[in-house]
Parts: structure tokens; C-alpha cells; sequence
């Protein structure tokens, strides 16, 4: 019989498959203790099975596909690295030759001595560094285990044409299992922001995490369907079922080649408006996925990817070298470099001295942090500065909350300058200067913005976490993270309007740009520059160009004044359902 469990979507897309069962049981640690001779083999084992973790990694890194996520590739590294530090090394064979454990029992014991550090610990950063720990010592436990987790080298592993179903996955396992040709996962933990997840939709793997219990459901070989966009898996689905999904397969794949087509064409909506469609990166790599997309930019190229999983600042040159890269590759297209955004949930370098913030969120981040450390801002507005002789290059400064620290960076920017052309090292003057709006504050104030900047970008992410005083790292109030909420959209309204009366363009580059189903909301909100990961450009152009923006306009004003909820939403319907040229129908 059909049943139906629900959970949150990491990737899109639809799996029809047999149903793999991983982690057919929990890891058993036991703890036993060696005869004296034994000790050093057993050290042996330990060394080896280190070795096999290390090339699973290095085998997952080779396999990593084009256009993933550069933190995905910077999180590999650190579980890399992981493997050389003494704690997870030379720790554990201490405790084998000290105490004559197992491996298994001396890399348990240090785990869990890890873990009550880390415990102590507030900062959200430092407490998803225990999160890796736990991954890598799960890696060696596995293998020292013998477990049976699917692994690189298991070749024909029997897994191809499955649905792989675990208590919870690492990045890593999902780059193996797409290696070994599933169709799709499905975990029990995990949230819809994840590395995971977001692996997940780089693969283009269905997937859906957060299914809580269903392990009991569920049998080995089961017929199930992963419904990715409704987050919902299928369990043993009828024949109609099967075939209805199996239409829906196709008309995806029929959307996807056909988006493909339109990567050359330019952004424009059905009624000859047009659009500024730019991609949000991280490192220099992604560049190659923003023009394989057909971006005509970079909207945001957030900078704080460069300063992570390391000890100490890149410096001025490291920097000019990897801003100066993306300038020349986009070949004449603007490159708009934020200046770095540390602090709260994206961490440091290094856990800072001190008191730790009681409320990391609302504390020393982005520029704030920046004006507390001076020299270190200086070289990297010498670096973006330097870097603007290579090409369309516009700076962005993050959290801008009020107008003295606008002028406290123009002063800064104005200082480098000036000892720029002292040393005769070549940038553009005119490089365009813009502040992101992302707290309500510039929100409300976005006129005496406008009034001095060349350019305003819209923050939704951080726009809605700060104007709803809702953390957006913190699972328990996520559901009320809506960006359909009246106060935010009226925020955007008014920061639109600002920018229009002051001739200031304003994009926008928080996830709801890169979101279809806000598209045509935002059209209608009068925004014209989108900027959005590599991975939604298509999708966000195929929605433009069946878009009438004209018509939206005026759904849009009847939505901003109405505030029952049962009429909003159905307005916010409407205006994604308004009908549009045959042709250029949007993707389902
Ligand atoms: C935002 O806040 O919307 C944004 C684009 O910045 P980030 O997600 O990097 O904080
Ligand atoms: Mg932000």
C-alpha cells in the first residue's frame, strides 16, 4: 500500500528507485584491551585505516563536479587537514600504547574528550568545527569497522539505480554515492541548508534530509519515489504513480535542455524590459560556472572564502592575485567584490581573544569588524582597488548600518587611493562604490544611501534574519524566516523607490533573487538586477522571459495593500500562476 513521509527538500528533482538501507545498524565501538605484543601492530592498523580515510578524501576531491560551492571544497580541506592534526592522530596512538585499548576504544575515548571541549564553546562556528571532527572520526571508525558504508574503491558496489537511504550523510559520502550512480538520498537529520543539502543540489541529486523516524517505515528493496520540490517520499507508489512521476521526469529534463538553450540570450522579460541577471560566487573557481550560465556579471562575490580554514589574513598580493583573476575572466562584465563579511555564523580565522559575543549576529561582523582591524581592511581595498585595472570591478560594503561608517570607509578608500598613485600602481578612479542593504535601518534610511553611493544591493538573507529578529542558523525559528512578510516587502519597496528617485541602481543578491518562485514578486516590485548562485540563473531567466512585467506591477501594488493573510497568499499565487506567452511557459 502507498504510503507517503514527509521531509524537507535538499535537492530537486524526481528518484524512482529501490530503496538502499545504509547504516544497517549503528557503529559498535567495543572496548578491548591488547597483550603487550599486540600494541604496535594494533598502532599499525590504526596508521593504515588514517591512510584509507586520507585517499577516500583525495579520491572525493578529484570527483567534485564544476560549479560546486567553494565552501564545499574548503570544508574537504579541513577534514583533510584534520587527518594530519596530532589530536586525531597521535592522541589516539598514545592511548593505544599507554592503556593497550583497541584503535576503535582510543579513537572513541579522544572523540568524546574533543567533543566536551567543544561543548564548552558558544560560538556557532567553532561548533560546526565539532560536527567535522565527528565526520572524520565516523570515516576512521568506518574503516577500522570494516563497516559496511558504500566507499570509493567498492567499485561495482550494487548501489547504481538506487535510492540510498542513512541516518544522516557527510558531503563526502554524498560525492561517493553520485560516483557510484544513485539516483537519489534520503536522510533522517540534517537540514535543508547543509553542506549536504547544498552538495545535493550541485549534483542535481533528489534528495530530501529531516525525515525523523522513518527508518522504521522503511524496508530494504522498497519501490520509492523522492519528490524533491514537495519534499515527500513515496513508499511503495501504485503503477499510476510511477507513471505520473516518470511524466514528470521527463518534463524536467525537457525544461532542463531547453534552459540550457537560453544560457546565450539575454535577460529580458516577455514585454522587452531588460534585466541585469548576475551571479553570486565565492572563489575564483566559480567564476566558470557564472559564464557557462551566461551571467552577465558577478553581483556579489562574497570575499570571507578566501580568509577561511586558515590562521592568518591572505595579504594584499594573495588577494590582488585572486580579485585581479575574476576581473580578467569576465572579460569586460562588471565583478562586484564584497569587502569581507566575518563574523557570526561565517566565523574567523581564528577563535578571537576575548569575550566571547553574546549575540554573534548582532555583534562584531562584516564591516564593523573591518573598521576594528584596520590594517587588514586596508590591504584588501588595495587588493579590490589594484584589481580594478583588470576590469569592470565595483566594491560593496556588507551591514552598512548608518552613515558614519560609510564615511568612516570612504575616508579609508580615499587614504588608499592616494598611496596607490603614490606608488604609481595602476586602478580606475571611477570604481563604483555600493552598500549592501541588509539592515532594516539602511532599509528605512535607503534614500541618504542612495544619495552617496553608485550602487545599493539588497541583503535579503541577513534584510529578513534582522527585520523579523529571527536568527537564520537557528533551526527552532526557521518557519518564521518568510520574505513574503509585509514589513520586508515593504523594506524592498522602499529601497527600490529610493534608488529610482536618486538614479542609483539597486539589485539584489540575498537568496530570494535566486529563488523563481519570488521572480515575478519582484519584478513586479520594480527590481531589474538579479543576482543569484550559478545554479538558478536558468531557471530565473526562463521565469523573466515569460514574465509580464508591466501587468505585475499592478498585481503587485494590489498585494502590497492587502493584508488579509487568506487574500495575500492568493494574490501571491496569482501573480506566479498570471498567464504568460505559450511559448516561454516557466519550467514546473
Ligand atoms: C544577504 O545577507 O542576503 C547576503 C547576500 O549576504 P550573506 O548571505 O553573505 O550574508
Ligand atoms: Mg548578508
Amino acid at each position: 500500500m502507498t504510503f507517503a513521509l514527509q521531509g524537507l527538500c535538499a535537492g530537486k528533482g524526481i528518484a524512482i528507485g529501490r530503496l538502499y538501507l545504509a547504516d544497517k545498524g549503528q557503529l559498535e565501538v567495543t572496548e578491548y584491551t591488547l597483550n603487550a605484543p599486540e600494541v604496535e601492530s594494533e598502532v599499525e592498523r590504526f596508521r593504515q585505516a588514517l591512510d584509507t580515510a586520507r585517499s577516500e578524501l583525495l579520491s572525493v576531491r578529484q570527483h567534485i563536479p564544476p560549479g560546486t560551492p567553494a565552501e564545499i571544497a574548503a570544508f574537504l580541506e579541513a577534514h583533510l587537514l584534520m587527518l594530519e592534526d596530532s589530536a586525531l592522530t597521535r592522541a589516539p596512538e598514545e592511548l593505544i600504547r599507554e592503556r593497550r585499548w583497541n584503535a576503535e576504544w582510543a579513537l572513541k575515548v579522544q572523540r568524546d574528550s574533543l567533543a566536551a571541549v567543544f561543548e564548552e564553546m558558544d560560538d556557532p562556528y567553532l561548533r560546526t568545527r565539532r560536527d567535522d571532527v565527528d565526520h572524520v572520526v565516523g570515516r576512521i571508525q568506518r574503516i577500522l569497522l570494516r563497516h559496511d558504508r558504500p566507499r570509493p574503491d567498492a567499485g561495482d558496489s550494487g548501489l547504481a539505480g538506487t535510492v540510498v537511504f542513512a541516518r544522516d550523510l557527510t558531503p563526502a559520502d554524498a560525492v561517493l554515492l553520485q560516483q557510484q550512480g544513485i539516483l537519489g538520498f534520503v536522510t533522517e537529520l540534517g537540514g535543508p541548508t547543509s553542506h549536504t543539502a547544498i552538495l545535493a543540489r550541485s549534483l542535481r541529486l533528489p534528495a530530501l534530509v529531516g525525515l525523523h523516524q522513518a527508518r522504521s517505515y522503511l524496508r530494504e528493496n522498497d519501490l520509492v519515489v523522492i519528490d524533491g520540490r514537495a519534499g515527500v517520499l513515496l513508499v511503495d507508489p501504485d503503477p499510476r504513480l510511477v507513471r505520473f512521476y516518470q511524466g514528470r521526469q521527463r518534463d524536467i529534463q525537457r525544461h532542463r535542455t531547453a534552459r540550457q538553450k537560453i544560457a546565450s540570450a539575454p535577460a529580458r522579460t516577455a514585454d522587452g524590459q531588460d534585466i541585469s541577471l548576475r551571479a553570486n560566487i565565492e572563489l575564483p573557481e566559480d567564476v566558470q560556472s557564472a559564464r557557462r550560465a551566461g551571467a552577465a556579471g558577478v553581483g556579489l562575490y562574497r570575499t570571507e572564502y578566501l580568509f577561511m580554514n586558515r590562521q592568518t589574513p591572505p595579504g594584499e598580493e594573495e588577494q590582488y592575485e585572486a580579485y585581479a583573476s575574476v576581473a580578467r575572466a569576465m572579460r569586460g562584465a562588471p565583478v562586484t567584490i564584497r569587502t569581507l563579511d566575518m563574523g557570526a555564523d561565517k566565523g574567523f580565522l581564528s577563535p578571537r581573544e576575548g569575550r566571547p559575543s553574546p549575540n554573534p549576529a548582532l555583534g562584531l561582523r562584516a564591516i564593523r569588524l573591518c573598521l576594528r582591524e584596520p590594517a587588514m581592511f586596508r590591504d584588501q581595498l588595495r587588493a579590490i582597488l589594484r584589481a580594478s585595472a583588470h576590469g569592470a570591478v565595483r566594491l560593496l560594503v556588507p551591514m552598512i548600518s548608518g552613515l558614519q561608517e560609510l564615511q568612516q570607509v570612504l575616508a579609508l578608500l580615499a587614504e588608499v587611493r592616494l598611496s596607490l598613485e603614490r606608488e604609481s600602481l595602476p586602478f580606475d578612479p571611477a570604481m563604483p562604490i555600493g552598500a549592501m542593504i541588509e539592515v532594516p535601518a539602511s532599509a528605512v534610511c535607503a534614500d541618504l544611501f542612495a544619495r552617496r553611493m553608485d550602487f545599493l544591493s539588497i541583503g535579503t538573507n541577513d534584510l529578513i534574519q534582522y527585520t523579523l529578529a529571527i536568527d537564520r542558523v537557528d533551526d527552532e525559528v526557521n518557519y518564521l524566516y518568510d520574505p513574503l512578510n509585509p514589513a520586508v516587502l515593504r523594506l524592498i519597496q522602499q529601497t527600490l523607490r529610493a534608488g529610482r528617485r536618486a538614479g542609483v541602481p539597486v539589485a539584489m543578491c540575498g537568496e530570494m533573487a535566486g529563488n523563481p518562485r519570488y521572480t515575478r514578486l519582484l519584478l513586479g516590485l520594480g527590481l531589474r538586477e538579479f543576482s543569484v548562485p550559478p545554479n538558478a540563473l536558468l531557471e530565473v531567466k526562463q521565469v523573466l522571459a515569460a514574465s509580464d512585467a508591466q501587468r505585475l506591477a499592478a498585481m503587485v501594488r494590489r498585494l502590497m495593500r492587502t493584508s488579509a493573510l487568506e487574500a495575500r497568499a492568493e494574490l501571491a499565487e496569482a501573480i506566479n500562476n498570471a498567464s504568460v506567452p505559450q511559448s516561454t511557459a516557466p519550467a514546473p
